[in-house]
């Protein structure tokens, strides 16, 4: 994934320079979605997910979000690159 996903969520414990996210893989859903389910439930299970129509980009967010310094890095199994 590295190189193809531009973030600009510099505080997050994937981000790397040039806004670029170092994550193995990342999860995008609807923020109702993301405020429902735990920290650990993330990329890895996407497959399961159900579908989250959204209507405009404000109502989506990166699941994978995990603040740097954060004692929550290794609760989604997604993995720095
Ligand atoms: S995991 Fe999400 S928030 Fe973090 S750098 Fe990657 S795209 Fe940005």
């Amino acid at each position: 994934m590295d190189g193809r996903i531009r973030c600009s969520v510099s505080n997050c414990h994937y981000w790397k320079q040039d806004n670029m996210c170092g994550a193995s893989q990342i999860m995008v859903t609807s923020d109702t979605l993301a405020q429902a389910k735990p920290d650990s439930f993330d990329a890895p299970q996407a497959s399961v997910a159900s579908p989250t129509p959204a209507a405009r980009c404000e109502e989506t967010c990166c699941k994978t979000f995990v603040k740097k310094g954060s004692d929550k890095t290794h609760m989604d199994n997604v993995q720095r690159m």
